[in-house]
């Protein structure tokens, strides 16, 4: 028995429920269209959680990984290394703006490469202390939950978290917090609770994912790169979401024309496949002694084919500027809604490039969250056949992630099914 209803009983009886899912089971998926072990169709505004940038199974991804599976899928790099590792932090090294030589080192998850970007840059310090942001996501690991400013449902119940973390509040013109108001509290947090002597590190996502799809303005990344500078602090870039072109740019904060000292990468970089990786100055690198870095898995092969042929894929297809036009074209329709008579609870619409949300309040005025309204709106999406995914501090953003390679029509397709659903559930409000 293979049925959703089915599976669904089956996942209950058998997973922990800490798990939680939709009820989409998956049978096969083609660039920017899933379909269910029901055999309905879907099209994929999630991808995978930023992940299938590049669509499911590009075939020129899926050659590349049958083609290294024919040779060898795993050794352990540490054991017998392989040239495909190296070629791929090369191009890394070519592809990421620090100002400076790289070095890189690959690893599996985006919670792991977080972890070792915090470990390179307290090395290369010598201090202990992180900042972080209110609404950020670095991962579900001890450090990840830490650095992660959102507690539910991250956190909670799962501390004590390991010590010297520390948060400022991000940047929100929707919620009125203002650079300036940020950078204030950051000078407040020096004065109160840590010595930026004492600080290894920032770390800042340039669109902050899970927390909402806040856009880190221009100035205020400019201004950490300033405060690190002066302090001695590592600057890190975690660009697990908003990197490998989803923005527009390969990477968030190049918008922002910043040289960061560290970028984590994952999500994107494989297409579907599990690789991250911290990329960054080659001094600040060479500060993990031999042996202080890497894993079993770190590197994979299969995972690296697929990592070298997304960027031949970024670069042949032009998907940068893709996502220029297919967030411009979400954006504008979304805006449209928004500014009809009834949809006052459609607060803002945000983002940067083809990373694009929509806040639901309860009211413009007061901007209280409206989390009843924007499950309302995900669940009238799904049962359309359109998978878009909640986020947000306030569990009340909505958030589009199409793959960089949807088609013209599908994308047409998907804002119909969109609007529909939202009109819907607006509805279902009212009666
Ligand atoms: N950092 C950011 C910005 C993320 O969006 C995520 C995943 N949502 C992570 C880190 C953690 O990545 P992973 O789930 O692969 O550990």
């Amino acid at each position: 028995m293979n049925s959703s209803a089915a599976l669904r009983g089956r996942q209950d009886a058998a997973l922990a429920p800490g798990i939680g899912t939709r009820s989409i089971y998956a049978e096969r998926a083609e660039n920017a269209q899933l379909w269910d072990v029901d055999g309905k169709r879907y099209i994929d505004l999630a991808a995978g959680i930023a992940v299938n940038n590049t669509g499911h199974r590009h075939p020129r991804i899926m050659k590349a990984v049958a083609a290294q599976a024919e040779r060898f899928t795993h050794t352990c790099f540490h054991v017998a290394p392989y040239e495909s590792y190296i070629a791929l932090a090369e191009r890394l090294n070519a592809l990421v703006p620090t100002g400076a030589d790289n070095r890189t080192m690959l690893v599996t998850t985006g919670a792991e490469a977080v972890e070792n970007a915090i470990k390179i840059a307290r090395a290369y310090t010598g201090r202990p202390a992180i900042i972080g942001f209110s609404g950020a996501f670095h991962g579900r690991t001890l450090l990840g939950m830490a650095l992660t400013g959102k507690v539910m449902p991250y956190k909670k119940n799962f501390g004590p978290f390991p010590a010297d973390i520390y948060h400022a509040p991000f940047p929100s013109s929707f919620m009125g917090i203002s650079v300036e108001a940020s950078l204030e509290a950051l000078d407040r947090l020096f004065a109160s609770d840590v010595d930026p002597a004492r600080v290894a590190a920032i770390i800042v996502e340039s669109v902050q994912g899970e927390g909402g799809f806040n856009v880190a303005p221009p100035e205020f990344l400019q201004a950490l790169r300033a405060l690190a500078d002066r302090h001695g602090i590592v600057l890190i870039a975690d660009e697990i979401q908003a990197g490998m072109g989803r923005t527009g740019r390969m990477f968030g904060f190049e918008h922002a024309g910043i040289t960061p000292d560290l970028v984590t990468m994952a999500k994107g970089l494989a297409g579907g496949f599990p690789l991250s990786a911290v990329t960054g100055r080659a001094d600040i690198m060479a500060a993990a002694h031999p042996g202080g870095l890497g894993g079993t898995y770190a590197g994979n092969p299969l995972a690296v084919a697929a990592a070298s042929t997304v960027l031949d894929i970024i670069e042949d297809e032009g998907l940068c500027a893709r996502a220029t036009v297919i967030g411009d074209r979400l954006s504008a329709h979304l805006r449209q809604i928004a500014g009809r008579q009834g949809m006052e609870q459609l607060g803002d619409v945000r983002g940067l490039g083809a990373m694009v949300a929509f806040e639901l309040v309860k009211d413009r005025e007061s901007k209280q969250a409206d989390p009843e309204l924007t499950n309302r709106i995900v669940a009238e999406c799904e049962q359309r056949g359109l998978i878009v995914l909640p986020c947000g501090t306030r569990a009340n953003v909505v958030r589009l992630l199409p793959p960089l390679t949807i088609e013209d029509d599908l994308l047409d397709e998907a804002l119909q099914l969109l609007e529909a659903s939202i009109e819907a559930a607006f509805l279902g409000l009212e009666r």
